[in-house]
């Protein structure tokens, strides 16, 4: 079966770790052909030519495709979708935004954040927090399928595969772009970086959040907060791990004053190795963290920081 996968294309340059993670899921249905767009991809697409597991590349270059505008993207996709069974994608935020259009304009279901492949009609995702897991079959002619990226591996590069260009497709002209207010953060990106310090609500507030940026910057991390720590202004949104913020699986999660809620477990517990700082021994955190530290943070957050 012939599958089109949406790479992850952000200002010309390929996420390669999204990317790469829903190559590994696209390749359990079949010949996985990458398709790179905006308004410059042609690096992307040499990129994405080396993961092992694309057998070809499809590059699209055109002003139209740029801002990450999804109208124009999923036009081309529909444009495309006759030779393929399955279009898929990395479930983040552009895919998230590009293939539910792609869907309705297919007329079919859309499978979302699926975290396993079990044949080509059946897939595995995640419900109620991530307290179930949904097995879902689609009799769609074309599956249109976004996966959660934080439950499979990267695949890996050596590969070579054929690079083609091609002509982005009519742009509908349903959108236009204005401006784009980005957060500038020297810091890694949320969802791909291999440590994370996330403070709650035990923090106590905006201007002790700082705390927990020290202690991120040693450990080159990025940053994240609870919901109750956003909802209080002591973090910005884009911070909000769990349910209804971003999903992270990193090699080490640093929960700091959290006290573990099933919400914002559903956003990070598949880390590889939780550590949680919290006064309160009963907290729920400490029955998924790996490292439990009993302690005040404003005493312990402060002492790491030194020692490291
Ligand atoms: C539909 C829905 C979606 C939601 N989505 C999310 C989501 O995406 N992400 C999310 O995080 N939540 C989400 N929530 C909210 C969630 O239920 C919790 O309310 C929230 O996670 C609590 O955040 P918290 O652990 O920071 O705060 P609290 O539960 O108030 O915990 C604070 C912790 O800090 C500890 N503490 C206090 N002072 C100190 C100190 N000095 N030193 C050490 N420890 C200290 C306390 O012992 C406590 O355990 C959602 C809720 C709903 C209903």
């Amino acid at each position: 079966m012939a599958v089109l996968l949406l790479a992850e294309v952000t200002d010309g340059e390929l996420a390669f770790d999204a990317t790469a993670k829903a190559v590994t899921a696209a390749k359990q249905l079949g010949d996985v052909t990458a398709l790179c767009c905006g308004a410059s991809a042609a690096a992307a697409g040499e990129a994405c030519a080396k993961i092992d597991g694309v057998a070809k590349v499809l590059v699209a270059e055109d002003p139209a495709l740029g801002h990450r505008l999804a109208e124009p993207t999923a036009a081309l996709i529909v444009s495309l979708a006759g030779d393929y069974e399955h279009i898929v994608a990395p479930a983040t935020t552009d895919a998230k935004n590009v293939l539910p259009r792609v869907a309705a304009l297919l007329d079919v279901m859309v499978i979302s954040d699926a975290s396993g492949v079990v044949d080509g009609d059946t897939f595995e995702r995640p419900v109620y927090a991530g307290n179930a897991i949904q097995t879902v079959r689609s009799k769609d002619a074309k599956k249109v399928v976004s996966f959660r990226t934080s439950t499979f591996d990267a695949a890996g590069t050596g590969g070579s595969a054929a690079v083609e260009t091609i002509s982005a497709a009519e742009n509908p002209a349903l959108s236009e772009w204005i401006e784009d207010k980005v957060a500038e953060s020297d810091r890694p990106e949320l969802t791909s970086a291999g440590v994370v310090v996330s403070g709650g609500r035990g923090v106590g507030s905006e201007e002790d959040f700082a705390l927990i940026e020290k202690l991120a910057d040693k450990l080159g991390a990025a940053v994240g907060a609870s919901r109750a720590a956003v909802d209080s202004g002591y973090a910005p949104n884009d911070w909000q791990v769990g349910q209804t913020g971003k999903v992270v699986a990193p090699g080490l999660y640093v929960a700091v004053g959290i006290s573990g809620a099933i919400q914002h477990l559903a956003g990070m517990k598949d880390s590889k190795i939780i550590v949680a700082i919290n006064k309160d021994e009963e907290a729920p955190i400490f029955q998924v963290a790996d490292f439990g530290l009993v302690a005040d943070l404003f005493t312990a957050v402060p002492e790491l920081v030194e020692k490291l």
